[in-house]
Protein backbone atom coordinates (compact mmCIF):
# COMPACT_ATOMS: atom_id res chain seq x y z
CA UNK A 1 0.00 0.00 0.00
CA UNK A 2 1.58 3.32 -1.43
CA UNK A 3 0.23 6.85 -0.27
CA UNK A 4 0.60 9.43 -3.54
CA UNK A 5 1.43 12.58 -2.14
CA UNK A 6 3.19 15.98 -3.49
CA UNK A 7 4.44 18.60 -0.66
CA UNK A 8 2.88 21.29 -2.83
CA UNK A 9 -0.14 19.45 -1.83
CA UNK A 10 0.12 21.72 1.50
CA UNK A 11 -0.28 24.87 -0.89
CA UNK A 12 -3.24 27.27 0.09
CA UNK A 13 -4.53 27.82 -3.50
CA UNK A 14 -7.67 28.92 -2.42
CA UNK A 15 -9.87 30.37 0.31
CA UNK A 16 -12.00 27.15 0.43
CA UNK A 17 -12.46 24.93 3.45
CA UNK A 18 -10.33 22.29 0.85
CA UNK A 19 -7.94 24.95 0.63
CA UNK A 20 -7.62 25.28 4.50
CA UNK A 21 -4.49 25.27 6.63
CA UNK A 22 -3.73 22.45 8.43
CA UNK A 23 -6.11 20.26 6.17
CA UNK A 24 -3.21 18.07 4.75
CA UNK A 25 -1.03 18.04 7.83
CA UNK A 26 -3.73 16.57 9.60
CA UNK A 27 -3.44 13.46 7.43
CA UNK A 28 0.45 13.34 7.61
CA UNK A 29 0.52 13.42 11.48
CA UNK A 30 -1.52 10.13 11.30
CA UNK A 31 0.12 8.59 8.33
CA UNK A 32 3.67 9.26 7.66
CA UNK A 33 6.28 5.95 9.11
CA UNK A 34 3.00 3.26 8.57
CA UNK A 35 3.27 4.14 4.46
CA UNK A 36 5.93 4.75 1.63
CA UNK A 37 4.95 7.48 -0.09
CA UNK A 38 5.33 8.57 -3.64
CA UNK A 39 5.82 11.76 -5.48
CA UNK A 40 3.05 12.50 -8.21
CA UNK A 41 3.99 14.58 -11.68
CA UNK A 42 0.66 17.24 -12.64
CA UNK A 43 -1.60 15.70 -15.14
CA UNK A 44 -0.90 17.18 -19.07
CA UNK A 45 -3.56 18.69 -20.55
CA UNK A 46 -4.79 15.87 -22.84
CA UNK A 47 -5.70 13.96 -19.75
CA UNK A 48 -7.59 16.58 -18.51
CA UNK A 49 -8.92 16.81 -22.04
CA UNK A 50 -10.43 13.54 -22.07
CA UNK A 51 -13.04 14.25 -19.11
CA UNK A 52 -13.43 18.36 -19.43
CA UNK A 53 -14.16 20.43 -22.55
CA UNK A 54 -12.13 22.84 -23.58
CA UNK A 55 -13.80 25.67 -22.40
CA UNK A 56 -14.18 24.40 -18.83
CA UNK A 57 -10.13 23.81 -19.01
CA UNK A 58 -10.13 27.43 -20.43
CA UNK A 59 -12.18 28.70 -17.41
CA UNK A 60 -9.68 27.01 -14.65
CA UNK A 61 -6.47 28.31 -16.78
CA UNK A 62 -7.74 31.47 -15.64
CA UNK A 63 -6.53 31.69 -12.10
CA UNK A 64 -2.66 29.78 -13.09
CA UNK A 65 -2.86 29.17 -8.93
CA UNK A 66 -5.56 27.02 -9.28
CA UNK A 67 -5.44 25.50 -12.29
CA UNK A 68 -1.32 24.47 -11.41
CA UNK A 69 -2.97 22.85 -8.14
CA UNK A 70 -5.64 20.70 -9.80
CA UNK A 71 -3.09 19.92 -12.44
CA UNK A 72 -1.19 18.24 -9.38
CA UNK A 73 -4.04 16.64 -7.96
CA UNK A 74 -5.28 15.18 -10.93
CA UNK A 75 -1.73 14.10 -11.36
CA UNK A 76 -1.96 12.41 -7.88
CA UNK A 77 -4.99 10.69 -8.96
CA UNK A 78 -3.51 8.91 -11.98
CA UNK A 79 -0.42 7.99 -10.17
CA UNK A 80 -2.58 6.24 -7.63
CA UNK A 81 -4.59 4.60 -10.02
CA UNK A 82 -1.37 3.32 -11.98
CA UNK A 83 0.05 1.77 -8.89
CA UNK A 84 -3.31 0.36 -8.38
CA UNK A 85 -3.65 -1.29 -12.34
CA UNK A 86 0.19 -2.42 -11.60
CA UNK A 87 -1.22 -4.78 -8.48
CA UNK A 88 -0.15 -2.13 -5.75
CA UNK A 89 -2.68 -0.56 -3.44
CA UNK A 90 -2.74 3.16 -3.30
CA UNK A 91 -4.29 6.42 -1.89
CA UNK A 92 -3.84 9.64 -3.29
CA UNK A 93 -3.57 12.01 -0.47
CA UNK A 94 -4.31 14.94 -2.77
CA UNK A 95 -6.48 18.46 -2.72
CA UNK A 96 -8.37 19.82 -4.62
CA UNK A 97 -10.95 17.46 -4.35
CA UNK A 98 -12.66 16.28 -7.57
CA UNK A 99 -16.26 14.90 -6.93
CA UNK A 100 -18.07 17.58 -8.20
CA UNK A 101 -16.30 18.44 -11.44
CA UNK A 102 -18.47 18.28 -14.07
CA UNK A 103 -17.18 17.99 -17.47
CA UNK A 104 -18.20 21.32 -18.38
CA UNK A 105 -18.66 23.22 -15.01
CA UNK A 106 -17.64 22.33 -11.24
CA UNK A 107 -18.32 23.42 -7.80
CA UNK A 108 -18.11 22.35 -4.25
CA UNK A 109 -14.10 23.23 -4.05
CA UNK A 110 -13.43 21.10 -7.28
CA UNK A 111 -12.16 21.90 -10.61
CA UNK A 112 -11.49 18.54 -12.60
CA UNK A 113 -12.58 15.73 -12.02
CA UNK A 114 -9.45 13.53 -10.27
CA UNK A 115 -11.11 9.90 -10.15
CA UNK A 116 -12.56 10.33 -13.92
CA UNK A 117 -9.23 11.73 -15.40
CA UNK A 118 -7.55 8.87 -13.61
CA UNK A 119 -9.87 6.19 -15.02
CA UNK A 120 -9.83 7.52 -18.50
CA UNK A 121 -5.90 7.57 -18.69
CA UNK A 122 -5.59 3.60 -17.45
CA UNK A 123 -8.20 2.97 -20.34
CA UNK A 124 -6.64 5.06 -22.83
CA UNK A 125 -3.61 3.47 -22.01
CA UNK A 126 -5.41 -0.12 -22.33
CA UNK A 127 -4.62 -1.23 -18.57
CA UNK A 128 -8.66 -1.61 -17.94
CA UNK A 129 -11.96 -1.63 -19.37
CA UNK A 130 -14.12 -0.57 -16.70
CA UNK A 131 -14.46 0.26 -12.80
CA UNK A 132 -16.34 0.42 -9.91
CA UNK A 133 -16.75 3.77 -7.92
CA UNK A 134 -17.67 3.58 -4.69
CA UNK A 135 -18.34 7.39 -2.68
CA UNK A 136 -18.25 7.75 0.97
CA UNK A 137 -18.67 11.59 0.81
CA UNK A 138 -21.54 13.65 2.58
CA UNK A 139 -22.06 15.43 -0.82
CA UNK A 140 -23.05 13.62 -3.94
CA UNK A 141 -20.70 13.27 -6.07
CA UNK A 142 -22.62 14.78 -9.34
CA UNK A 143 -19.48 15.72 -11.43
CA UNK A 144 -18.02 11.75 -11.36
CA UNK A 145 -21.80 11.03 -12.22
CA UNK A 146 -22.04 13.46 -15.06
CA UNK A 147 -18.49 11.88 -16.37
CA UNK A 148 -19.26 8.52 -15.84
CA UNK A 149 -21.41 7.36 -18.97
CA UNK A 150 -17.55 8.33 -21.06
CA UNK A 151 -15.78 5.27 -18.79
CA UNK A 152 -18.50 2.34 -18.58
CA UNK A 153 -18.32 2.19 -15.15
CA UNK A 154 -20.84 1.87 -11.84
CA UNK A 155 -20.83 4.83 -9.56
CA UNK A 156 -22.12 4.09 -6.20
CA UNK A 157 -22.86 6.31 -3.17
CA UNK A 158 -25.51 5.44 -0.24
CA UNK A 159 -27.61 8.36 0.69
CA UNK A 160 -28.79 6.64 4.30
CA UNK A 161 -28.81 8.73 7.40
CA UNK A 162 -28.88 5.91 9.64
CA UNK A 163 -24.87 5.32 10.70
CA UNK A 164 -25.39 0.95 10.92
CA UNK A 165 -27.13 1.32 7.36
CA UNK A 166 -25.16 3.74 5.71
CA UNK A 167 -22.21 0.84 6.33
CA UNK A 168 -24.13 -2.14 5.80
CA UNK A 169 -25.54 -1.40 2.61
CA UNK A 170 -21.85 -0.53 1.35
CA UNK A 171 -21.15 -3.93 2.74
CA UNK A 172 -24.52 -5.48 0.95
CA UNK A 173 -23.85 -3.73 -2.73
CA UNK A 174 -19.75 -4.20 -2.79
CA UNK A 175 -20.46 -8.08 -1.59
CA UNK A 176 -23.34 -7.53 -5.03
CA UNK A 177 -21.44 -6.02 -7.41
CA UNK A 178 -18.64 -8.01 -9.90
CA UNK A 179 -17.48 -7.68 -13.28
CA UNK A 180 -15.24 -4.61 -13.10
CA UNK A 181 -11.49 -4.40 -13.46
CA UNK A 182 -10.64 -1.80 -10.62
CA UNK A 183 -11.89 -0.78 -7.53
CA UNK A 184 -12.17 3.19 -7.12
CA UNK A 185 -13.21 5.04 -3.72
CA UNK A 186 -13.87 8.80 -3.45
CA UNK A 187 -13.05 9.17 -0.03
CA UNK A 188 -14.59 11.65 1.71
CA UNK A 189 -15.03 11.91 5.52
CA UNK A 190 -17.44 14.75 5.98
CA UNK A 191 -19.91 12.50 7.28
CA UNK A 192 -18.10 12.21 10.20
CA UNK A 193 -19.66 12.32 13.31
CA UNK A 194 -17.45 15.69 14.45
CA UNK A 195 -17.61 16.96 10.46
CA UNK A 196 -20.55 18.33 8.37
CA UNK A 197 -22.42 15.41 8.49
CA UNK A 198 -22.92 14.02 12.21
CA UNK A 199 -23.08 10.60 11.19
CA UNK A 200 -20.33 7.72 10.98
CA UNK A 201 -17.74 7.04 13.25
CA UNK A 202 -14.29 6.38 13.22
CA UNK A 203 -14.50 2.76 13.08
CA UNK A 204 -16.69 3.62 10.29
CA UNK A 205 -14.03 4.02 8.16
CA UNK A 206 -11.91 1.20 8.59
CA UNK A 207 -15.41 -1.59 7.97
CA UNK A 208 -15.56 0.59 4.69
CA UNK A 209 -11.99 0.33 3.80
CA UNK A 210 -12.27 -3.43 4.87
CA UNK A 211 -15.23 -3.95 2.71
CA UNK A 212 -13.88 -2.26 -0.18
CA UNK A 213 -10.31 -4.70 0.05
CA UNK A 214 -12.39 -7.51 -0.02
CA UNK A 215 -14.45 -6.56 -2.54
CA UNK A 216 -11.58 -5.63 -5.15
CA UNK A 217 -9.73 -9.01 -3.76
CA UNK A 218 -12.81 -10.98 -4.62
CA UNK A 219 -13.55 -9.54 -8.25
CA UNK A 220 -10.49 -7.68 -9.81
CA UNK A 221 -7.71 -9.03 -8.53
CA UNK A 222 -7.34 -6.86 -5.49
CA UNK A 223 -6.94 -3.75 -7.78
CA UNK A 224 -8.09 -0.87 -5.97
CA UNK A 225 -7.14 2.90 -5.22
CA UNK A 226 -9.03 5.36 -3.11
CA UNK A 227 -8.77 9.26 -3.56
CA UNK A 228 -9.57 12.47 -1.14
CA UNK A 229 -12.39 14.34 -1.23
CA UNK A 230 -13.77 16.07 1.37
CA UNK A 231 -13.17 16.10 5.38
CA UNK A 232 -13.14 19.56 6.90
CA UNK A 233 -12.53 19.22 10.75
CA UNK A 234 -8.74 18.74 11.23
CA UNK A 235 -9.14 17.23 14.76
CA UNK A 236 -10.58 14.51 13.29
CA UNK A 237 -9.75 14.15 9.66
CA UNK A 238 -6.02 12.74 9.66
CA UNK A 239 -7.42 9.55 12.44
CA UNK A 240 -10.61 8.85 9.87
CA UNK A 241 -8.25 8.40 7.00
CA UNK A 242 -5.74 6.15 8.63
CA UNK A 243 -8.87 4.12 10.30
CA UNK A 244 -10.16 3.77 6.36
CA UNK A 245 -6.63 2.91 5.25
CA UNK A 246 -6.06 0.75 8.20
CA UNK A 247 -9.16 -1.42 6.28
CA UNK A 248 -8.10 -0.69 3.03
CA UNK A 249 -4.27 -1.59 2.77
ZN1 LIG B 1 -18.29 16.54 0.76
Amino acid sequence: MKIVYHPRYTDIYDIDPAAAPGRIESILKEVIGSYDFIEPYPASEDDIRRVHSPSHIADIKRNPVIYNAALLAAGGAIKAAQLAASGEPSFALIRPPGHHASPESCWGFCFFNNIAVAINRLKNDHLIRNAFILDFDLHYGDGTENAYMKMQTRYYQPEISNREAFVNDIRKTLEAAGNYLIMVVSAGFDRHEADWGGQLMTIDYAAIGLAAKEAALRVCGGRRFAVLEGGYNNDVLGKNVAAFLEGFR
